[in-house]
């Protein structure tokens, strides 16, 4: 099964208006060549201008969180899936371990968010991963399976074939720890095989064409021996991706 690769920058919340659009415009320019399939998610308020900066190429826009809820209405400060689609964003990202962790969102809010991000039309890029206390008490899989249930309860192994999985190791994201290549296979190859596991007759085929994200201080020296993984399908980036050469460097390295 051939999936195309995807690497997507988080930005967080960094940088000002123009160090945004000065960041976006050297990345356009430099990823043009390349042919894995590339994302930005900028912070919300700058979505629109990276959004125009993007007009034109290849690059996809999207969003790092949404609002749960069904319609836009009455929730303060929140940012509804129909608003994301109108600035341009494809992709959201779901779950990310910094929402999780500082925000207090939980499995079902998660999923919840995953759901709105569909119903939008919204592609969701869903962050699972584990705690280094996790891993170290070998409850790894148990929290994966724990966080992928929780969607798969709201929308079945069927909304899984319009998403895309990122499995973010808590421990090693902004750390400069990194999981080895063989350590982000074992863990992409026990999603992939959990979600094939499902009693579904589609689960096969939507776990075998699932896209699999690997993040977690991936750099330029580490992306090629990530990407190179059976079952890794290319990173979600985050403190790499706000240095423009870095990231070209890193798509570069996806391939097509
Ligand atoms: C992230 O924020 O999703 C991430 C993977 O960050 P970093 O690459 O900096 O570890």
């Amino acid at each position: 099964m051939t999936r195309k690769r995807l690497v997507a920058g988080n930005w967080k919340m960094n940088g000002t208006r123009a160090a945004n659009s000065g960041l976006v415009a050297k990345i356009a320019a430099g990823v043009a060549a390349h042919g894995a399939e590339v994302a930005i998610c900028p912070p919300a308020v700058y979505l629109e201008s990276v959004g125009q900066a993007l007009r034109g190429t290849a690059i996809r826009l999207g969003a790092q969180t949404l609002c749960e809820q069904d319609q836009p209405g009455a929730y303060t400060g929140e940012i509804h899936g129909a608003m994301l689609r109108e600035l341009g964003c494809e992709y959201v990202l779901v779950g990310h371990s910094e929402r999780r962790l500082i925000y207090g969102e939980s499995d079902a809010l998660v999923a919840r968010k995953f759901s709105a991000a569909q119903a939008c039309g919204l592609t969701p890029i869903l962050c699972v991963g584990e705690t280094l206390e996790e891993r170290e008490a070998g409850a790894t899989e148990t929290v994966l399976q724990r966080q992928l249930d929780a969607v798969l309860a709201a929308g079945g192994i069927e909304s899984l074939g319009k998403a895309v999985l990122a499995y973010e190791p808590v421990w090693a994201i902004g750390t400069g720890r990194t999981a080895t290549p063989q350590q982000a296979q074992d863990v992409h190859a026990f999603l992939r095989g959990y979600l094939a596991s499902l009693p579904s007759g589609q689960g096969a085929r939507i776990a075998a064409a699932l896209r699999l994200l690997y993040g977690g201080s991936v750099k330029v020296d580490n992306a090629a021996a990530l990407f190179s993984q059976p079952d890794v399908d290319g990173g979600l980036i985050g403190g790499a991706s706000l240095k423009a050469e870095e990231f070209v460097a890193i798509v570069a390295g996806a391939g097509g």
